[in-house]
């Protein structure tokens, strides 16, 4: 018999749920708000646990086509003048081998590659309403269609429908690490910023990075402190970036007047943090389910991870859905606490909060820098 999935977000987390449980004999279906695929993004560093799943899942080939290498990295001041640099030889050593430098949109692009023709993606799609009970969950659509599952995954995001709808509202599981983040895709190198380069100001407060991976891959990224990240976000990112970054002459001004709308990744930084991830049939994925935020680094490899542990469970599990989501979460457990333990220890070195914090941030780059110590680096550190 066949096994049906409700999938709500066709994100990193969603995708890999959907070829997770496909490649396992079920039927997903995958629902997603947006009208088309959301393929743009910032850099993402893929390492860990979702690493050795894409490998299982068979996607790491698509993935290894894409990755750039290690990157160097060049700092500047606000003016544009160069601080220093270090060269993408340390940083492969800091990555190891068994970690990628991508777009966000390339794992998406990898993912959704593999599922293309085999799962349906109905997007321009949101859910409106769930129900379940021993027989099975029911997924209510704003257009009035009502898909019946075995288990709905909600992999919505931060902002999650699913957890709102079935786990209660946002705010008791948000937690604001007072800090706002803006990303979007470029679609050309500005003046002064490196080819195959994180070109970052930093300085106290917070940073402005243009990341460049090849040709046709550009990304400029911010992120700030603040106290009161909601009146940032209403400002809209235009007022907000213009606001904060206005000590900043080199490349930020234009780049941030000439921000398309549709093309703009501008939230609050927040973790999720809940005290379980499923209820019954309903299970939440990624950002939706624990969000460990752009400063722990790993919220995409958690996403793929933590899916096809997810499918491994519900094979070990066959005829009890509820026992094996609660085995798949005391499994993951520990890795997002310790992540998102991470990701507020490391608001300071992406938003310096005094001088202190920029001096922490710079050093170990600076040492890493030095020939002997990127040498020693590459021979004896492996990070994973
Ligand atoms: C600037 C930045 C840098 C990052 N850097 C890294 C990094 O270096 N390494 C790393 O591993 N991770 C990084 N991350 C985190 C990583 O990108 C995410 O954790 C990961 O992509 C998982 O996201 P997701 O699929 O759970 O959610 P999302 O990407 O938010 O996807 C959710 C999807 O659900 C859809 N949706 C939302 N609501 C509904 C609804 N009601 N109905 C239908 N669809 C809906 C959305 O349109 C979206 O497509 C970074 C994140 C940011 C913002």
């Amino acid at each position: 018999m066949t096994r049906r999935a409700v999938i709500v977000g066709a994100g990193i987390a969603g995708l890999a749920a959907a070829l997770k449980l496909h490649q396992q004999g079920w039927e997903p279906v995958v629902i997603e708000r947006a009208p088309a695929r959301r393929s743009g993004g910032y850099v993402v560093v893929f390492h860990g646990r979702g690493y050795g799943a894409a490998e299982r899942m068979g996607i790491l080939p698509a993935l290894r086509e894409r990755h750039v290498g290690a990157v160097d990295m060049v700092y500047r001041k606000a003016d544009g003048r160069r601080r220093f640099s270090v060269s993408g030889d340390a940083i492969g050593a800091l990555l190891g081998e068994r970690g990628l430098t991508l777009m966000r949109g390339d794992i998406e692009g990898a993912l959704y590659e593999a599922v293309a023709g085999k799962v349906p993606i109905r997007f321009g799609a949101t859910l409106t309403a769930v129900t379940q009970d021993e027989e099975g969950v029911r997924a209510a659509l704003d257009d009035g269609t009502v898909l019946e599952a075995e288990l709905l995954v909600g992999a919505d995001g931060l902002h999650s429908k699913v957890r709102e709808l079935v786990f209660g509202p946002e705010e008791r599981y948000r937690r604001d690490l007072g800090h706002v983040v803006a990303a979007t895709t470029l679609d050309h190198l500005p003046e002064g910023a490196g080819e195959r380069a994180f070109t970052t100001v930093t300085r106290v407060g917070g940073i402005f990075m243009i990341a460049n991976l090849g040709p046709d891959r550009t990304a400029a990224f911010f992120t700030y402190g603040t106290p009161d990240p909601a009146a940032e976000l209403a400002k809209g990112p235009w007022r907000a970036l213009a606001d904060a970054y206005r000590d900043i002459t080199w490349a930020a001004p234009g780049l941030i007047a000439s921000m398309p709308a549709d093309n703009v990744y501008f939230d609050s930084v927040s973790q999720i943090v809940a005290d379980r991830w499923s209820d019954g049939r309903v299970v939440l994925l990624g950002d939706a389910a624990w969000c460990v935020t752009l400063f722990a680094g790993y919220g995409s490899s958690l996403a793929v991870g933590g899916a096809e542990a997810l499918g491994n469970a519900l094979n070990r599990h066959p005829d009890d859905i509820p026992a094996a989501l609660r085995e798949w979460e005391a499994e993951l457990r520990p890795e997002v606490g310790k992540r998102q333990a991470m990701g507020r220890r490391n608001t300071g070195s992406h938003a310096p909060a005094g001088r202190l914090d920029l001096l922490k941030r710079d050093l170990p780059l600076r040492l890493a820098a030095f020939p002997p110590v990127t040498r020693w680096l590459r021979r004896h550190l492996r990070l994973h």
